[in-house]
């Protein structure tokens, strides 16, 4: 024990005396308690990227660092395996939109594992694993240029022929085509501004323009007007084809195709199964399903 102690104080006198020597005792506790940056591995792997993509998450844990005490994700196991499509449901704040910033890294797991195609996500460089993941986000942010370089953004040395047909694809060419200058009109606060519907299909434009293995769906809250929600609809269908899919959905209908329905509560997963599966059993996906699906035509 006397060893023990006498080693503590050893190790506080060096530790004062550290910071007194670097006179920087603020700035390092700022450093201590910011988010930590996430850096390449020393030695990263840098991967072509593959055709296809297989996802794993091995009990997930996860804290933001502002809130140390309550578990952003707790304990997720869950797999996506190459070309399926699995929907995550749950309240606002269960952990959706987390999951996806872990899956491209934006923060590192504090418990378990996140490999794709077997790798462990935290062995990749941070440029290979991004560029396996397409994602269309909730609001995407449309750029100040024209339709063309707005969609190029998901391929950055795309051809104008590859974007018109990822624009066709995306259900957005017809109205692009229908901007006072076509594909050459400016878009973004002081040029046109475009609906929620358009946004999203350009958005689903640059996804499929990217062509990665792994499509992230963020499914827009706002309502959208019926016929742009049917247009988006079918764009995403062409996304996900041939693509492994993790959607967050709040509206049942558009996930009735999913493999697997995956539903989140405070950080955990409360149900998982088939559509079919959820509904003959009572949790929230039924009652959900009840409220939303039985209005549907
Ligand atoms: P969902 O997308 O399901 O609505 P989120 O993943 O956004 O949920 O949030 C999960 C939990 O993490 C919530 O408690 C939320 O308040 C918290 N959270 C989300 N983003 C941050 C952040 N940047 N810093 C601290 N807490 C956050
Ligand atoms: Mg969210």
């Amino acid at each position: 024990a006397a060893l023990v102690a006498s080693s503590v104080s050893t190790i506080a006198e060096v530790w004062g005396d550290i910071m007194r020597a670097a006179g920087a005792t603020e700035r390092l506790l700022e450093l201590l308690n910011s988010e930590p940056a996430i850096r390449n591995p020393s030695a990263p792997m840098a991967l072509a990227t593959p055709s296809t993509a297989s996802i794993r998450l091995e009990k997930v844990s996860f804290y933001y660092p502002s809130k140390p005490d309550q578990a952003a994700l707790d304990q997720i196991s869950l797999e996506v395996k190459t070309g399926e499509t699995v929907a995550l449901i749950g309240p606002s704040g269960a952990g959706k939109t987390t999951l996806f910033q872990l899956l491209l890294r934006f923060y590192d797991i504090h418990e378990g594992s996140i490999t794709i195609n077997g790798q462990d996500i935290r062995s990749l460089s941070l440029s290979s694993l991004r560029n396996m993941i397409a994602i269309v986000p909730q609001d995407p942010v449309i750029f100040s240029a024209n339709a063309l370089e707005n969609i190029r953004y998901g391929r950055p040395d795309a051809s104008d022929e590859e974007i018109k047909r990822a624009a066709q694809a995306a259900q957005a060419h017809t109205f692009i085509e229908h901007l006072p200058q076509g594909y050459n009109t400016f878009l973004g606060e002081r040029g046109t501004r475009l609906s929620g519907g358009q946004r999203q299909r350009i958005a689903i434009a640059r996804a499929i323009l990217k062509n990665a293995p792994i499509l992230l769906l963020d499914e827009a809250t706002s309502a959208l007007d019926a016929e742009s929600e049917n247009l988006v609809q079918q764009g995403l269908d062409m996304a996900m084809q041939g693509r492994t899919t993790l959607i967050i959905a709040h509206r049942l209908a558009t996930i009735q195709n999913a493999d697997r329905i995956v539903v989140l509560e405070h950080g955990r997963i409360i149900e998982t199964g088939t559509p079919h599966e959820l509904r003959r059993q009572s949790g929230l996906y039924s009652r959900l399903a009840k409220l939303q699906l039985d209005i549907q035509p």
